[in-house]
């Protein structure tokens, strides 16, 4: 302030001292009152014209500052034009924050929506947008009750408290593929709410496999615990013969046996649910895997018959997989197992195995048995799952034969084929890929 002062005394002296200078005596007081004057003017003018630029500087908000110079003026700017920066980095930070906290609210696996005060959609990320089926661009703005209007949902968000949320159907929801969405709401700032979706489909149906699964053993191990004691109980009340008590022995045995088979099958089963994963540098030799497979199959042929069911096999020698040698015997004694089982003992079960042209290998067992009609193909690798219940179990299945060679067959990154066409046969085929494969002479 005190240059600026400096400047316009310095001016009027000047323009003072050259009026002293070059203007006659008699018109001097005169003149000097003019010089004063005009210099004082003249320093107002270039003060208006200074101040005049910055106030447009500021109207327009340029990206850099204009010259100015020194003085007032451009220490005036200079502080604006700092202030301003300063307010601009907070802002582009707040924005970054924002831009990152959106960011992270998209990345949710579950499905994110923020509202305003009115039930209106501010925001919401994709997998929000896949739930309920709304459009990130399009729906933005719109009541959320509008869009979304199932009922079970309209009374818990027209309720409007906090709870444990609602189950709904999603996006594409059908009978046959249904999509369950668990949604919760939440209150936040004045009167804003925030509604998380979560997908449960998988969680639910695990939830009512897992409710079958214990009805199902349940009632597996029921049936031969009450026919046992019904036995116990007539052989602790009556006196019977000799050759009855030893055929309700026998028949007792028969369902132990049974209770036996299951249990046996259920353990294989939350073993192979619960064992680290095969891996792929241990050989078993398939050789010999066949011939246990060939030895249980006539064992149960004789037991289920008593019978000799012809097997024809076709192996090609020297093959080994990588895998579980349990494992990999379990999933194919149940095939060929299955194959004696569902087949009249004069019709021939055919066994093969064999490299495939991408380096792999097939083993298929096939019959011309009962067959399978084709609406149940698809489920017979669920557990329990049976299309004829009584010859299963008459020939001692237990139902989970299946599940465990899916299971095994999975684990080891195999395939499993099944054809079949009811009254006519069966084919079961696993296939290995190359990576688990080799013939002996490759070493
Ligand atoms: P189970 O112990 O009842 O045989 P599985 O899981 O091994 O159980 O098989 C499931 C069902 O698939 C069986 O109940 C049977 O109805 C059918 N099945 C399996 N293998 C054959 C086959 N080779 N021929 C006809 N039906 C079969």
């Amino acid at each position: 302030m005190a240059a600026r002062i400096v400047w316009l005394l310095v001016l009027q002296v000047l323009a003072v001292g050259l009026a002293w200078i070059f203007m006659p005596l008699q018109d001097r007081s005169w003149a000097l009152l003019c010089a004063a004057l005009g210099a004082t003017y003249l320093w107002l003018a270039f003060d208006v014209v200074r101040s005049g630029r910055l106030l447009a500087w500021l109207k327009a908000a340029p990206p850099s500052p204009i010259p100015l110079g020194s003085g007032l003026w451009a220490e005036v700017q200079d502080r604006v034009w700092r202030a301003l920066r300063q307010r601009d980095r907070a802002l582009a930070d707040s924005e970054q924050r924002l831009k990152d906290f959106l960011a992270a609210l998209q990345a949710s696996p579950n499905g994110v929506v923020l509202l305003n005060p009115q039930g209106q959609i501010e925001w919401l990320n994709d997998m929000a947008g896949q739930h309920f089926g709304l459009d990130r661009e399009r729906d933005l703005m719109q009541h959320f009750a509008n869009l979304v209007r199932d009922p079970a949902f309209a009374r818990y968000y027209a309720q409007n408290v906090v709870g444990d949320g609602v189950l709904m159907p999603g996006k594409g929801h059908t009978p046959t593929h249904p999509v369950r969405l668990s949604v919760q709401m939440h209150e936040y700032g004045e009167g804003r709410r925030l509604l998380l979706s979560r997908d449960v489909t998988a969680l639910e149906q695990a939830e009512a496999m897992r409710r079958d699964f214990v009805a199902n053993v349940s009632h597996e191990i029921r049936t031969p615990l009450t026919v046992l004691s019904g036995f116990i109980e007539t052989l602790q009340s009556l006196v019977l013969q000799e050759g009855e008590r030893a055929r309700y022995l026998g028949l007792m045995a028969e369902q132990a046996q049974r209770m036996q088979s299951l249990v046996s099958d259920l353990l294989t089963l939350s073993r192979l649910e619960g064992s680290p994963l095969p891996l792929s540098n241990e050989w078993v030799g398939v050789d010999a895997l066949l011939a246990q497979c060939l030895r249980d199959a006539n064992t149960l042929a004789e037991l289920v018959g008593p019978r000799e069911q012809p097997i024809a096999v076709d192996a090609e020698p020297g093959l080994e997989l990588a895998g579980v040698q349990s494992e990999l015997q379990s999933a194919m004694t149940n095939l060929l197992t299955n194959a004696v089982r569902y087949t009249p003992s004069d019709k021939e079960i055919q066994v093969h195995l064999r490299r495939l042209e991408d380096g792999g290998a097939e083993f298929c067992v096939r019959d011309r048995g009962v067959g399978i009609a084709q609406e149940h193909l698809s489920r017979l690798t669920e557990r329990f799952y049976r299309v004829d219940r009584s010859r299963s179990r008459d020939t001692g299945g237990t139902g989970l034969g299946l599940a465990i060679v899916k299971h095994v067959v999975q684990r080891h990154g195999a395939e499993l084929r099944i054809t079949s066409t009811w009254g006519q046969g069966s084919a079961f085929a696993i296939r290995f890929p190359a990576s688990r494969v080799r013939t002996i002479e490759q070493l």
